[in-house]
């Protein structure tokens, strides 16, 4: 390896210095750091959660992130000198480091990855490291220095080069040098000023940028060149308006500063002005024009002091407290409407005003926009938001903003554990059950709910979890003393939780009482609700039109070409869609096996309900809330404020209808199909459709009227009916977890699944039977299943193979980790499993 000389300006005696190595965090598969030399000049630099550009290998240049400084010079290689410290302050705090660190290890992936998911991509790793002429040398003011700095030839065709373009990459400058200690001459350039070199990355991220006027300091700082001033607009009362508008605006005869502020542009602008007598203003050195860097986030002020909590919430809250005087984590099973809402606000005030950090996690944000927005009206400003719809530049703002100190409450979803934290005190994860709290992919395939409470630990602070249906592996901790257990049983303001009834459709269909996929039962509810102005939600966990077309023919069914699923029916795009890998096609006019014309859809989904309605009762509005219906950035919202705005009666939807939602005129919930949930082969499935069915059931009746719930089923005697019905949590719990002790199930084991992938079937298999053989040797037979075909036996192309690795929970799970890792690394490095991938999935959901 050609070693690459540091930037010497000022040796001193070397014992003087303190840290000589840094460890450094880059975006490359291989599970550690890199141990890189800190030049003498950049010693103050170099701090824990810098980013850095170094050389990695012999020819690429990266960004990464200062993980450790020490002492120790790395045993089997020569370590390289940082190259450049890109931030005077780090951007990332050394408690996250640790955090990353362990989740790489837990989720067994690379720091690199974690910290890749965790960056806005305005602050991303890249190697697009440029090179510019630096300005400042060049100009006519430098021409005395310039004249007496030497160059070689080489930095001769570098500079002419720039000159011509305005920025080379490395890589570009490397070509043009023809050589591969191009760095030297990088390292030079710079080192006499020459040149710049500056991460393209860096300016991905656009501060917001405003125009404003203010008064030229000539006029603002002298009352007499002001009054001859308005003497000589005497004659132009189109500029004498804006004067006079400006001056009225920004009274700034009353102090200096205010002219300093200014005005927006634009607001002046506004005002029934002429433009043009503004510009005018401008040209003649009148005003003054600047740019302001401003926030993205819209400024808003708390309207409201405190909550109130009732003496049931006040229990809880004091008992929730109780608990954290021994433990640290503590689960409040509150039913729904009961006001866990309340209970974290006023437990979050308290943090906040003992100066602490509070972490709010949500399950999605754009199906809690209510929660937002009540929070906003207490914390204002002092809350920052992350979440999946926000641009980059206002992530990178959200993450500046927590460095800086401006958010102590942070409301976000998953990834918001990621961030910058540097003094939490409470993270609150609501709705704790959620499976979108789990990250599927890419890596880190992590638990946002796992990963709080090992961030609760780094920063010794407290977790509430908070749900109406917790995870049974939280409960089951919450039983054992593991975690405290507070439980609601109340709803706001006394209502009722909701009456559930079922209906046998298999009964109605026999009766001829059925109308499509609606039970008389159902629609008769449905026509109450019209005649009584009240709103309905309409529940089908499953989008499109219908799952899929048959031939009545020849039984075909179409599938998509890279993937083994029947495609869905969209009848309102007339496409057939894949919901896995995004392929879709144009209806088929016949079937494509036989030719035959009767090509019917089977089944249904959200989209098909919505037309069934409106079929059956013209006189209602109806709308649809789902993937497809709110891909736009405010979509979600709009549906939202017209169905409480009670501009429809109807609102059909998938489980997006069942978070968040707080209706007072929703008297009824339907619910289509829930034989479907309960029968998903899962280990999880009853559990699932407990919490499924009793959220959206949540959403009715929730002042002073009980709600009513219909469920439609095949089967009156499946007994998870009954405990939804009852409301019988601790009933569900009881039969759950002593499924999962006899099945041996989380919690009493830990799972990890490992997925192999190959386009090649054959190549697929023979990779599975080989892995499965190694690590049953490895880590003893009985904890390895499989390898077995996955319920999708085929997606984008690639063929799947499914292994799951039952681990006793007092194993050495590390070892085991390390076993899995490098034995999956060797399998696609074989010859005979060539393009073969394995995805590790740690408690996969
Ligand atoms: P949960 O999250 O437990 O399902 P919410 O926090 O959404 O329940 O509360 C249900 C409804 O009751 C909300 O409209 C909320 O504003 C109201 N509410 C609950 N507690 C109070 C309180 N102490 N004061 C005023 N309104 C409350
Ligand atoms: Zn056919
Ligand atoms: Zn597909």
């Amino acid at each position: 390896m050609s070693e690459l000389q540091p930037i010497v300006l000022n040796e001193e005696a070397p014992d003087e210095r303190v840290t000589w190595f840094a460890d450094i965090i880059l975006p490359v598969p291989i599970p550690r750091m890199f141990t890189y030399r800190i030049p003498r000049v950049m010693e103050e630099m170099v701090q824990i959660g810098s980013r850095v550009i170094v050389q990695f290998g012999s020819k690429r240049i990266l960004t990464g992130v200062v993980g450790k400084l020490h002492n120790d010079p790395p045993k089997k290689y020569n370590a390289r000198y940082i190259l450049e410290v890109l931030d005077n302050n780090p951007i990332v705090e050394p408690v996250q480091i640790r955090l990353f660190e362990w989740i790489a290890n837990y989720y067994v992936c690379t720091v690199g990855e974690v910290l890749n998911i965790a960056l806005p991509s305005g602050l991303k790793l890249s190697s697009e490291s440029k090179a510019q002429l630096n300005p400042d040398f060049f100009s006519e003011d430098n021409q005395m220095s310039l004249a007496k700095v030497e160059f070689s030839e080489k930095e001769k065709i570098v500079l002419e080069a720039l000159n011509e373009k305005s920025s080379l990459t490395y890589n570009e400058i490397g070509e043009l040098l023809q050589e591969k200690s191009f760095y030297n001459t990088i390292k030079s350039l710079i080192a006499k000023e020459a040149i710049l070199i500056y991460e393209e990355v860096k300016e991905k991220y656009k501060p917001k940028v405003i125009k404003k006027l203010r008064l030229s300091p000539s006029y603002a700082r002298n009352p007499d060149q002001l009054e001859i001033l308005f003497g000589s607009l005497e004659k132009r009362p189109k500029q004498m308006d804006v004067l006079l508008a400006y001056l009225h605006a920004v009274p700034q005869y009353q102090s200096a500063s205010v002219n300093q502020v200014g005005i927006a542009k634009n607001q002046l602008m506004d005002r029934n002005l002429s433009a043009s007598s503004v510009n005018t203003l401008i040209k003649n050195e009148v005003l003054e024009e600047f740019e302001e860097i401003v926030s993205r986030f819209e400024t808003t002020v708390p309207t409201q002091e405190q909550v109130f909590l009732t003496d049931y919430q006040m229990q809880a809250k004091q008992q929730v407290l109780e608990h954290f005087q021994h433990k640290d984590t503590v689960l409040l099973h509150g039913i729904t409407g009961s006001g866990k809402t309340e209970i974290y606000i006023d437990l979050i005030q308290e943090v906040l005003n003992s100066g602490g950090q509070v972490l709010y996690l949500l399950p999605e944000i754009a199906l809690t926009t209510q929660i937002v927005l009540r929070l906003k009206k207490i914390f204002g400003d002092r809350m920052g938001i992350y979440h999946s719809r926000f641009s980059d530049n206002e992530r990178v703002e959200v993450w500046q903003g927590i460095l800086a100190g401006d958010y102590p409450l942070v409301v976000g979803v998953r990834s918001a554990v990621l961030l910058p934290f540097d003094n939490l005190s409470l993270i609150i994860v609501d709705e704790e059950h959620e499976t979108s709290y789990k990250q599927f992919d890419p890596a880190p395939r992590y638990h946002a709910r796992d990963v709080a409470l090992m961030l609760a630990r780094l920063h010794h602070s407290k977790t509430l979890l908070g749900s109406a249906t917790p995870s049974i592996e939280s409960y089951y901790h919450a039983c054992h003393a593991k975690y405290g257990l507070v439980a609601l049983n109340q709803r706001y303001g006394n209502a009722q939780l909701p009456k559930i009834e079922l209906v046998d459709i298999k009964l109605e269909r026999k009766q001829k009482t059925m109308r499509e996929d609606f039970s008389s039962v159902l629609l008769d509810a449905m026509q109450g609700v019209l005649d009584k102005k009240e709103q309905a939600i309409i529940f089908q966990n499953r989008r499109g039109y219908a799952p899929f077309l048959h031939c009545e023919d020849c039984a075909h069914i179409p599938k998509c070409q890279n993937c083994d699923v029947s495609l869905t029916y969209h009848q309102y795009a007339r496409e057939l869609r894949c919901h896995y890998c995004g392929h879709h096609e144009a209806v088929p006019q016949e079937c494509v096996a036989c030719g035959s014309t009767k090509v019917k859809s089977v089944g249904f989904g959200t989209e098909k309900l919505e037309e069934e309605i409106q079929g059956l009762l013209p006189a209602s509005r109806v709308q649809r809330m789902d993937l497809d219906t709110t891909r736009k950035k405010n979509s979600y919202e709009l549906i939202i404020e017209s169905f409480a705005n009670h501009e429809m009666d109807f609102l059909v939807g998938t489980q997006m209808v069942s978070k968040g939602l707080d209706f007072d005129g929703v008297s009824l919930v339907g619910i289509l199909d829930a034989d479907r949930m309960i029968h998903f082969p899962d280990f999880r499935s009853h559990e699932r459709t407990f919490q499924l069915i009793t959220q959206v059931s949540g959403r009715s009746g929730r002042r002073d009227k009980v709600g009513r719930v219909i469920i439609q089923t095949t089967n009156l005697k499946q007994p998870i009916l009954y405990k939804i019905i009852e409301n019988d949590y601790l009933g569900l719990f009881e039969e759950e977890i002593h499924e999962r002790e006899v099945y041996h199930y989380p919690p009493f084991v830990r799972i990890i699944r490992l997925t192999v992938k190959n386009p090649d079937k054959r190549v697929v298999d023979l990779a599975a039977v080989h892995l499965a053989h190694i690590l049953k040797d490895r880590i003893g037979s009985s904890r390895v299943l499989g390898p077995e075909e996955p319920l999708i036996s085929r997606l984008r192309n690639q063929y799947l193979m499914q292994l799951v690795i039952k681990l006793e929970k007092n194993l050495n799970i590390k070892a085991i980790k390390a076993a899995l890792r490098d034995e999956s690394v060797k399998l696609t490095k074989e010859k005979a499993f060539k393009k073969t991938n394995v995805v590790i999935d740690v408690d996969p959901y």
